[in-house]
């Protein structure tokens, strides 16, 4: 059976964290859709060719609006392998979120690694905010890496997530799939798999 990756996206409402779900999984090339698995129905999960050739299954887990009150639950972080922590070129507030973040992560999932990943590059950055300061923010949460994204004209989004099926510091792990009951789902109340078959849904 293939790895499992679960993969999740954290940081402050509408720096565009399910756009670049959506574009990632929007994506017709390289990469085949796998029907979710149990226990994740919610989540779109993604089969992926690591550079060594091996298929790695990343379970990606985005939020549906929660975090605008840091409310997401425990259960939202658990076992993560990965977290993908966003902020917006265009808010610098964003960034300064960044640490408040990580500790939600952490009170949950000790072993998550992160990842910086500051989107919207296609705009003009807010005052402040350059390159040696993204550097910084990332560094001060111990980011494996940081990534400059745009969810509109698409780059460095293939990068971010074949970064995380190559990265040998990024470890599977197969126990979030296990010991979720029906009242766990329902308090995630995660993001549905987007339907490709209804393009006026909302
Ligand atoms: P979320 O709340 O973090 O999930 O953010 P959304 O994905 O809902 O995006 C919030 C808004 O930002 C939407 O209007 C998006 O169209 C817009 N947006 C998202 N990513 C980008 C980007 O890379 N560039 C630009 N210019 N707009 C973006
Ligand atoms: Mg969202």
């Amino acid at each position: 059976m293939a790895e499992m990756i679960k993969v999740c996206l954290a940081g402050d409402t509408g720096v565009g964290k399910t756009s670049i779900v959506k574009h990632f999984l929007g994506d017709p090339t390289g990469y085949k859709f796998a029907r979710p698995t149990i226990a994740v129905e919610a989540n779109p999960s993604v089969q992926i060719q690591s550079s060594e050739g091996k298929l790695v299954n990343l379970s990606i887990w985005d939020t549906a609006g929660q975090e605008e009150f840091r409310n997401l639950v425990p259960l939202y972080f658990r076992n993560a392998s990965v977290c993908i922590v966003v902020a917006s070129y265009d808010k610098y507030d964003s960034f300064q979120s960044v640490g408040d973040w990580q500790d939600i992560i952490f009170q949950t999932c000790t072993t998550c690694k992160l990842i910086l990943v500051a989107n919207k590059c296609d705009l003009t950055p807010s005052n402040g905010i350059t390159e040696d300061f993204i550097s910084d923010k990332g560094r001060s949460i111990a980011a494996l890496e940081v990534f400059k994204t745009s969810a509109v004209t698409g780059e460095g989004i293939k990068d971010l997530f074949q970064y995380i099926v190559d990265c040998k510091d990024i470890e599977a792990d197969q126990n979030f799939l296990t010991g979720l009951k029906d009242e766990d789902k329902e308090q995630l109340n995660i993001a549905q798999e987007p339907n490709r078959d209804n393009k006026n849904c909302c």
